[in-house]
């Protein structure tokens, strides 16, 4: 095999460790910051003020406002409240909501961040962010939201419930999957991805057998802070489109819809992307089929396996497959809508993940006739 790829860096600092609080002053002094809020979701406002205490008079405020998606209001009131403060920077607790709340401050004031993860969705590690008006969620690049200084601190996650943890965590995953065979992918961050899930897959069953386990609790962070690098880095492709979609349009939970998804997608991808299915077979203790083997350990640990139980209705079907093939994108494997339809037919009904979906579907009559008009619609990459 040649190698041929483009590499850039993100600029960033990683401190990683237990003690956040006490690693803080030293990590605001990094950036010579001396009037940050503190911002955190409603659900961890105890978090946030633990943080804002431990800041002493270097915090000017809480907001405890963040939500899911980032509502332009809260984004809004957040970001006039920053500057009525005079604040020079934010300190995000808390897991995707509180980051892009800090991103969508940094977005409008360039405020630099300071994140402590307390979830495993990797928010800190990209330079993307989000905010939704009236239902619609815009999202973008850039790389003043991309946080100056990440502080992983294991203990800030055993709080996190054992549910949420595994979803989350494979939540994670599904980065790691994506960037394995992305069309940007690199050497570098394909080692970045199989630690990660090795680290991950490893951690969770441990967090489930014991939420306090002090080493599974390090691990599964350690493997987070590797997939969201992966997040950072590469480019998404099938698994994160329906996800988006799912999100998006019928407001399906976020890492339970990536807990259901990345089988179904990994199974459909695996068979265009040898390497990356080698990596993962590796990561996954020499599994012979990795997206098999990621719908077992869903089950295992007591996962939600199906669209249906998250609140999918069956009839949004043919919606969500129509609303991902409508545009093209990079996938390893060419798409159509037969093949959506068909995985998101059995990650519907929870099936075991195959890797030609389609096929299972073509007695469907109402289909049939939508698959005769089937075209490819990505882009090789
Ligand atoms: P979240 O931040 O909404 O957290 C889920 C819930 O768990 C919240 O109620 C929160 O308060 C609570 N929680 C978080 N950590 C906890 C802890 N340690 N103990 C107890 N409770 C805790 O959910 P999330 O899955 O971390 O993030 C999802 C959001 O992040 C979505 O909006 C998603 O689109 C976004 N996201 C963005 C990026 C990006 O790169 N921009 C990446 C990943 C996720």
């Amino acid at each position: 095999m040649t190698h041929e790829f483009v590499y850039e860096a993100l600029p960033m600092r990683v401190r990683f460790g237990a003690d956040a609080l006490a690693a803080l002053p030293e990590e605001l002094d990094q950036i010579g910051l001396n009037r940050v809020v503190v911002l955190c979701s409603p659900e961890q406002s105890d978090t946030g003020q633990r943080v804002a205490d431990a800041l002493g008079d270097r915090s000017v405020g809480l907001l405890a406002e963040a939500a899911m998606h980032v509502p332009s209001e809260v984004a809004q009131w957040a970001s006039e409240e920053a500057s009525r403060l005079g604040a020079d920077g934010c300190v995000a607790v808390g897991g995707g909501s509180a980051i892009g709340l800090g991103k969508a401050i940094a977005l409008k004031h360039g405020l630099p961040i300071v994140a402590i993860p307390t979830t495993y969705a990797g928010s800190e590690m990209t330079p993307v962010w989000g905010l939704t008006t009236d239902g619609r969620k815009e999202t973008g690049r850039d790389r003043r939201v991309l946080p100056r200084s990440v502080v992983y601190d294991p203990q800030f996650s055993t709080t996190l419930p054992v549910p949420m943890s595994v979803t989350s965590g494979i939540n994670a995953i599904a980065h790691a999957v994506e960037a394995l065979y992305a069309p940007d992918a690199t050497p570098i961050i394909s080692l970045m991805a199989e630690d990660g899930v090795r680290a991950l897959t490893t951690a969770l069953p441990a967090i489930v057998r014991d939420s306090a386990d002090p080493e599974a609790r390090s691990d599964a962070l350690y493997g987070s802070w590797l997939c969201g690098a992966c997040l950072g880095a590469a480019t998404m492709s099938l698994h994160h489109k329906l996800c988006h979609a799912l999100g998006g349009s019928l407001n399906l939970p976020h890492a339970q819809t990536h807990t259901v998804v990345l089988p179904h997608a990994l199974a459909f991808n695996q068979p265009a992307t040898p390497v990356a299915a080698a990596a993962l077979s590796r990561a996954l203790g020499g599994a012979t089929d990795p997206a098999l083997r990621l719908w077992e350990l869903a089950g295992e640990l007591d996962a939600p396996r199906s669209l249906a139980e998250l609140g999918m209705a069956e009839d949004d079907i043919d919606r969500i497959a129509e609303e991902v093939t409508s545009r093209s994108y990079g996938n390893p494997r060419p798409i159509t809508y037969g093949d959506v339809r068909g995985l998101l037919h059995r990650a519907w009904v929870g099936d075991r993940p195959v890797a030609n979906p389609a096929k299972d579907l073509e007695d469907s009559p109402q289909i049939a006739a939508r698959m005769a008009s089937d075209t490819d619609m990505t882009r090789e990459s």
